[in-house]
């Protein structure tokens, strides 16, 4: 067996620890006989994985006991549209564009009601974060609505928005449990697990209890109501299961790490030995703003087409995968997430120098 240092921006790398703990679990899980994907989502064994997994996150994050953890699916993009349907109470919300997922929901959003952009950085193909200390929100906003991280583009707010006294609401898919939040701040925290977490199936919400109502915009399925989820505590139908259950392997991994605290360290420094050399090469450019790159997602280029496509391939070829930028900006990208060694960035940037001095 041999792994490659995966830099894939999602589905991504996960602890190896993990993965080897599930493989020993596969066939019988803890005396059950069966393996968790066998299991009812109804049965005592269950129902302590999910509770445990809740348990982990809320100590994780520091959740406060107002808020409620749903573990639903449908991805990032269902909360697209989740988050006017149960939101909008005036139909009106603001949305901040920082790249193509904040603009799919903005663009999702148009279908329930009032979605007004209030900020944008597509003038600079989404490389850096606008100015949003003074934004004019609107007045009858139900929220203001970010995208933290930005996957694609490899920007992260590193201050919130202020939203004068409206609802924060934040796709935190590319960032989740990188580093400390504090989630009061925000009226809804949301993020699909297959970038920092877990198996893809599986979408986490957080959500202050106050913004889970009855009234939300009519013809709103069921399963797309906030309310019978939080009701039933994720188990108003079949949930994701097995994902729920490697989630919850990657909390336990996280808090034996030490934490957010201590994940944010780790991630700092990793990032560090990327952007170092990125800013003291001759060949390779980081393409974001500095101020707001990301600890997660490095976009980089070379100038040069041809030879993005030779570092690609050669760097392939070399056991670091995945390292093709996203198809709208072109380039390389690293995503580094939590489960990234420091080692895999340390190779990555040996071989970087390597192929620089040939290639220049
Ligand atoms: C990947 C990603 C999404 C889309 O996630 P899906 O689960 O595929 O819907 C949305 N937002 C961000 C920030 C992402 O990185």
């Amino acid at each position: 067996m041999s792994r490659v240092y995966n830099f894939s921006a999602g589905p991504a790398v996960l602890p190896e620890e993990v993965l080897r703990e599930a493989a020993d679990e596969m066939l019988d899980y803890k005396g059950s006989g069966m393996s968790v994907m066998e299991m009812s989502h109804r049965s005592k064994t269950y129902d302590n994985i999910i509770k445990e997994a809740e348990a982990d996150l809320r100590e994780l994050m520091n959740i406060p006991d107002n808020y409620k953890v749903l573990f639903l699916q449908g991805g990032a993009s269902q909360q697209f549209a989740m988050i006017p349907m149960n939101l909008m109470k005036n139909k009106v919300a603001d949305y901040i564009v920082t790249g193509q997922w904040a603009k799919k929901a903005y663009q999702e959003a148009q279908l329930y009601g009032k979605a007004n952009k209030i900020a944008s950085s597509e003038d600079k193909t989404f490389s850096y974060i606008p100015d949003c200390s003074d934004l004019s929100i609107s007045e009858d906003a139900d929220y203001v609505y970010i995208c933290e991280n930005n996957t694609i583009y490899g920007t992260k707010f590193k201050t919130l928005p202020n939203t004068k006294g409206k609802t924060l609401v934040a796709d935190v898919s590319s960032c989740f449990l990188s580093e400390p939040v504090d989630v009061t701040k925000y009226g809804v925290i949301y993020g699909g697990v297959q970038k920092n977490i877990g198996p893809a199936g599986v979408v986490i919400v957080i959500i202050r209890e106050d913004l889970i109502t009855e009234d939300v915009l009519p013809g709103t399925p069921t399963m797309l109501k906030y309310k019978i989820h939080a009701d039933n505590d994720s188990l108003y139908n079949t949930p994701p299961a097995y994902g729920i259950y490697i989630c919850g392997k990657v909390f336990k991994w996280i808090k034996k790490m030490g934490g957010l605290q201590a994940m944010k360290e780790h991630n700092e420094k990793k990032a560090k030995i990327l952007y170092d050399f990125l800013d003291e090469s001759k060949l390779f450019k980081g393409t974001v703003r500095k101020e707001d790159r990301s600890l997660m997602n490095v976009p980089f280029v070379t100038g040069n087409e041809e030879l993005d496509a030779k570092f690609v391939k050669e760097a392939t070829a070399a056991g670091f995968v995945n390292l093709k930028g996203h198809r709208t900006v072109g380039g390389m990208r690293a995503s580094i997430y939590n489960a990234m060694p420091i080692e895999g960035v340390e190779k990555l940037v040996a071989f970087m120098r390597k192929f620089e001095a040939e290639n220049a």
